[in-house]
């Protein structure tokens, strides 16, 4: 499991600055922002007191900086935009839409790399939340991953259901 340090130290390595500040009282619901130009990642105050949805977080922006969307763009988080659907949200914007599912491969890699995806469900752990407990995620971080873990067998000629991989809790 990687924890907020290492994470952390991650980021460090990559020339990466993280900040936080006050983003709620300009723009409400705004947990995060990140500038590829400047290397910098900006969090809200909130997160200092929700140290899963602060990696899960801060490692979507670390993925934005690294596959930046395009120059001087900056991209903005925030609360409630992962309860959005994937199909809604590519309807949105499909070029946003695939920024976002390469920064977002980077993150669910970098806290869930597949090895360990398999492992874990291997234990036992296929219920949403047990799967995120056991890396110290959030839900939705975990969901994406599932997705992403779907994607990737289809891409490989197998169609994965999510029952496949999950159960209903
Ligand atoms: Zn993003």
């Amino acid at each position: 499991m990687v924890t907020l340090d290492t994470l952390l130290l991650i980021t460090d390595t990559l020339g990466i600055k993280v900040k936080f500040k006050d983003l709620n009282r300009n723009h409400i619901g705004l947990l995060g922002k990140a500038d590829a130009n400047k290397r910098k990642v900006v969090l809200d105050n909130s997160l200092k007191f929700c140290m899963r949805e602060q990696k899960c977080i801060l490692s979507e922006e670390i993925g934005h900086i690294l596959y930046p969307p395009r120059p001087g763009h900056i991209a903005y988080h925030a609360r409630g935009y992962y309860d959005i659907d994937n199909i809604e949200r590519s309807i949105i914007k499909v070029t946003v839409a695939q920024d976002e599912r390469r920064a977002l491969d980077w993150a669910t890699n970098a806290l869930i790399p597949d090895v360990e995806f398999w492992r874990a469900v291997e234990e036992g752990e296929n219920i949403l939340y047990q799967l995120a407990d056991w890396f110290e995620v959030t839900e939705w971080f975990m969901r994406i991953k599932i997705g992403y873990i779907r994607r990737k067998a289809l891409d490989n000629g197998t169609r994965l259901k999510w029952n496949d991989i999950i159960r209903r809790n």
